[in-house]
């Protein structure tokens, strides 16, 4: 009664679960009402959405709590981790809106304390150096319903096991001819718990530590201490882990001096459609060029996104807007555009662009004229201002809106018809000239003077809007049309198949549009709503010379409606 009524009151204040632990834990008292968090990615790969999901509740709940949250590098792992990824991560969280401050740890700062500890266990008989092969020693771990066979070394004297451990780390042994594994109970239903490998011998030089080691902490015997030896009071994962937790505990149990311990905390991970999130397979896709590098448009990578013209912002709504639960699910990738379309329609000026242009030429306008017409630049915003776009005789607009023999519904441009040009004047077709196949070729049209802004007949409807831009200012530029990388829903769900099967072959078209002549001045990554066609961003590889589009999303979602996303 009391439970129900204290997570109903919960859920109405918008606390997640794990929100509603931690002020359990406030209120009562523990660990002197500290909230300490961490964020600890391995440095193996650059940081993608899911990641993001685990840094908006790691710093997040330091921000609400007024606690820490401590950066870790877990960088156990000498072989896979490089310093170009330690310094992408820094930029991501960074650029996300979360800050560590001064307390940027590296699990490799605690292999002394690491290693101590690992002879303490061997002190106390709770540690054994294993001289078997490592596939042996995986056969005898036996199943969840077997139990696992005792090692032959199991019960070698403390110093023995001391002096092969010290000589393990002096470089004496090769590669795989021992480990160090933690005495608990082969015949533990819970598999982590027998007899776990905790030392391997590495002879690869660590990024920070060279060669001054020559094993290795397993991840497993590192994190649940690292977070102890930090003071974390609050250990954030995901759901896989919740099964080495009683592990971690067994190791604190032997660290402990007082009350204080880190509390592991499991939530769900984020998963999406269309999309693989492993920074193992995501690396493939880089190494063999199937995208142009870590921070491709397409890639699910904060860079990539960023790139794409995701903001921090909506990736933050989009992390809240899913929640955090103890049920695996897979989120729909629609509702990450969703997200973005949000924030753009609220932060994006409005611009004209023209990708697939057709020639509208003005019979009645004076030849030679240019008038600069004014225009809002986000009718979302009016704090956002206005601007002018320059209008002269020669016009482009979209090829598909105008139809030789349209039917009844269509109200853009046809023989006969009316349309408003956005924020200039209403024209008519008159004529329309096609080449021998019948491809259009140009349209002439006539305008009325008296619907231009301000004239009196301004405000004279018509039931199309088209946008357009001036042939003689347009500037040309490249357009990177992307599209979902996968056609597949589900790319990694399919045994045995690699989930490079399913990349979409059309994820990026590149074609080449007219713009409107201020956008010259746009500075990488700026965004804009190209009206009537979607979202797109200044990509950093553009030069003044060469203005380089990308789409960050369409208008609307057309996914949903079964189509594919096109011009
Ligand atoms: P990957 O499978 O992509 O390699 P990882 O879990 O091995 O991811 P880490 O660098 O170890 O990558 O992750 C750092 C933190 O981010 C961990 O706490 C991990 O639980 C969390 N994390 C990783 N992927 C996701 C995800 N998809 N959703 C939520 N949190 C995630
Ligand atoms: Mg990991």
């Amino acid at each position: 009664m009391n439970d129900n009524r204290s997570g109903e009151n919960n859920l109405k204040r918008g606390l997640n679960f794990i929100e509603a632990i931690v002020e359990e834990d406030l209120k009562e008292g523990k660990n002197g009402n500290r909230v300490h968090t961490r964020f600890p990615p391995e440095p193996n790969g650059y940081l993608h959405i899911g990641h993001a999901k685990a840094i908006c509740l790691d710093f997040g709940i330091a921000e609400r709590y007024g606690g820490k949250c401590n950066l870790r590098f877990d960088d156990t792992n000498p072989i896979k981790e490089e310093t170009e990824y330690i310094e992408s991560i820094r930029e991501d969280i960074h650029w996300l809106g979360y800050d560590w401050e001064k307390r940027e740890y590296y699990a490799s700062d605690y292999f002394g304390q690491l290693y101590n500890f690992a002879v303490d266990l061997i002190r106390k008989g709770l540690a054994y150096v294993d001289d078997q092969s490592s596939d042996l020693i995986a056969e005898q771990k036996g199943t969840p319903t077997v139990p696992g066979i005792e090692s032959p070394y199991r019960s070698r004297p403390a110093e023995e096991n001391l002096s092969l451990f010290e000589k393990m780390n002096s470089g004496a042994f090769p590669e795989g001819s021992r480990v160090l594994r933690a005495k608990i109970d082969m015949a533990s239903p819970n598999m982590h718990m027998r007899d776990p490998i905790i030392y391997r011998i590495i002879k690869h030089p660590h990024h920070r530590t060279g060669n001054r080691w020559h094993v290795y902490p397993m991840y497993d015997f590192a994190h649940g201490q690292c977070d102890y030896f930090e003071g974390i009071t609050h250990s954030l994962c995901t759901l896989e882990f919740e099964v080495h937790r009683p592990l971690y505990n067994w190791f604190i149990d032997q660290l402990q001096t007082d009350d204080y311990r880190p509390r592991q905390i499991e939530f769900n991970r984020l998963n999406l459609n269309y999309t693989v999130l492993s920074k193992r397979k995501l690396l493939e896709l880089v190494k063999e060029g199937k995208v142009n590098g870590w921070d491709d448009p397409r890639m699910p990578t904060l860079c990539g996104l960023r790139r794409r013209g995701y903001t921090p912002e909506s990736i933050r709504n989009f992390v809240a807007s899913i929640g955090y639960t103890k049920v695996e699910a897979i989120n729909d990738v629609s509702l990450l555009e969703f997200a973005i379309r949000e924030d753009l329609n609220k932060r994006a000026p409005r611009v004209m662009a023209v990708l697939n242009p057709l020639k509208v030429i003005l019979t009645n306008y004076p030849e030679g004229k240019t008038e600069e017409l004014e225009t809002i630049n986000n009718p979302e915003d009016e704090s956002m201002g206005v601007r002018t776009i320059p209008f002269s005789k020669e016009i482009y607009i979209e090829r598909d809106d105008f139809m030789e023999d349209p039917p009844k519904k269509y109200f853009r441009l046809a023989p006969g018809r009316e349309v408003r040009l956005k924020s200039a004047y209403i024209i008519k077709c008159v004529d329309y000239k096609t080449d021998e196949q019948g491809n259009i070729l140009e349209v002439y049209c006539t305008y009325d003077e008296t619907t231009r802004s301000g004239g009196p007949d301004a405000d004279r409807k018509v039931k199309g809007t088209l946008h357009w831009v001036s042939v003689l200012h347009a500037l040309e530029a490249e357009i990177r049309l992307y599209d979902r990388l996968y056609s597949d829903p589900d790319p990694s769900g399919h045994r045995g198949k690699d989930p490079k099967t399913f990349l979409n072959p059309d994820s990026l078209k590149i074609i080449t549009g007219y713009v409107e002549p201020g956008l010259k001045n746009s500075k990488p990554l700026d965004h804009f709503q190209f009206q009537r066609v979607g979202y797109f961003n200044l990509d950093p590889d553009s030069t003044p010379g060469r203005l380089i589009f990308n789409r960050t999303v369409p208008l609307r979602d057309t996914w949903s409606r079964g189509q594919a996303s096109g011009t």
